[in-house]
């Protein structure tokens, strides 16, 4: 029987490369739903070639266009909203759930998602730093796996199989380092998101591309490992390796280091998240050790302000990080139109973890309103700077 895969956020850079390793193994797996948020004719274009049972649009201002585009293909269902994201999710058919939809829109259909028992394939990081308590405890209420999709959970993921229950002394965090790794504070003034967007190890969408400029990306990757694996974040220790070929690694507690190693492709960790525990063929290059020397240093949390300030969220706890991720995809999003420097997304996220209610228990409609209210609150702070 073929897996069938639903595909949360199929036109963007995990989406693609998913669908590029579906199509490596047509025996194994299926798209079943694909989905995208406003590009409906890149949607269209992979409904032709991977046939699934049903796309959906989530702007609903392209649900007609695309209709009218997939007119003779009665096969594949046509639906449009953040509802229907939702209820797409939990198709009987359904085997996993990628998410690879950007930001917090990802949160309510992943709760769908783990509420019906649908694998999870998280790449959707975002979603846990939001509410990763709430989330982990409904995985474990449901018995819902979640498989990370992130390169360096995966690493992590990987390198704990065979290690059942052995306790974790520490989490070693890779980081390419950005763009900016050598830049001055000064420097850092004046870079643009165009400067930003030349990442120099991993090609990935426009948001995290600027978050692993500003190292917030990394910042919530402490706070993703956090959850997933269950190491408090003072146990997470980030280590700037430029050369993005150690994905990350774990510290058992006798003092041995195990990691994972390879080139810089997403499609792998993509690919181990589906077919787990088994490996499968992946075409692409090999790792070559002769080629470059490995290096760690630490970062430099004064100059990337918003890795510090996410370990000062995740410690306090609660609604904070949500805080901190309302704020961020506002600054992130100020920044790549022109409108915040790089410098200020870091400051205007401070200031709004000053200025929202702190809630030390929430629940899922405290997260909502919270992230309603973080949004607000960045934003005003940005447009009266
Ligand atoms: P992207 O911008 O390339 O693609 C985002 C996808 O989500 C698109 O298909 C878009 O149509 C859809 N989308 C965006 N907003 C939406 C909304 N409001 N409702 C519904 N759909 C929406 O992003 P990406 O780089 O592929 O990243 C996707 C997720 O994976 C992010 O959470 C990111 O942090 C995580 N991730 C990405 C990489 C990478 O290499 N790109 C690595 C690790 C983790
Ligand atoms: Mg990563």
């Amino acid at each position: 029987m073929k897996q069938q895969i639903c595909i949360l956020g199929s036109t963007g850079s995990i989406g693609t490369q998913a669908l590029d390793v579906i199509s490596q193994h047509p025996d194994l797996y299926e798209a079943y739903a694909l989905t995208a948020n406003r590009r409906w004719k890149e949607l269209a274009a992979q409904a032709r070639r991977f046939h699934p049972a049903a796309v959906v649009i989530a702007d609903e201002t392209f649900y007609e266009p695309l209709v009218k585009e997939l007119a003779d293909m009665p096969d594949v269902k046509v639906y449009c909203g953040s509802k229907a994201l939702e209820e797409i999710v939990e198709s009987p058919s359904i085997d996993m759930v990628l998410t690879a939809m950007v930001g917090y829109a990802g949160l309510a259909p992943t709760i769908h998602a783990v509420k019906a028992k649908k694998r999870i394939c998280l790449a959707n990081k975002e979603t846990l730093v939001v509410a990763g308590e709430l989330i982990l405890q409904l995985a474990q209420q449901y018995h819902t796996p979640i498989l990370p999709v992130d390169s360096e959970h995966s690493a992590i993921f990987q390198s704990l199989v065979g290690e059942d229950g052995n306790e974790i002394e520490k989490i070693l965090l890779t980081c390419s380092g950005g763009p900016f790794r050598r830049f001055t504070h000064d420097q850092l003034k004046t870079v643009t998101a165009a400067d930003a967007l030349k990442h120099p190890t991993w090609d990935m969408g426009a948001k995290i591309t600027i978050d692993s400029a500003s190292l917030m990306n990394k910042g919530f990757e402490v706070i993703e490992a956090k959850w997933l694996f269950g190491v408090p974040a003072d146990r997470i220790q980030v280590l700037v390796h430029p050369q993005s070929i150690v994905h990350s690694a774990v510290q058992f507690r006798d003092g041995g280091v195990k990691a994972q190693l390879g080139v810089p492709d997403m499609r792998l960790p993509i690919q181990y998240a589906f077919s787990f525990p088994k490996r499968l063929h992946l075409d692409g290059d090999r790792l070559d050790l002769f080629r470059q020397p490995l290096e760690f240093f630490e970062p430099d949390v004064e100059k990337f302000k918003c890795l510090a300030m996410a370990y000062e969220a995740i410690n306090k706890g609660g609604n904070m990080p949500c805080i901190v991720n309302a704020a961020n995809e506002i600054v992130n999003a100020g920044f790549r139109r022109g409108v915040c420097s790089f410098l200020a997304m870091g400051d205007i996220i401070e200031q709004t973890m000053q200025q929202v209610a702190f809630d030390s228990n929430p629940d899922y409609e405290v997260y909502v309103q919270t992230d309603a209210e973080a949004r607000r609150v960045a934003q005003d702070i940005m447009n009266n700077q």
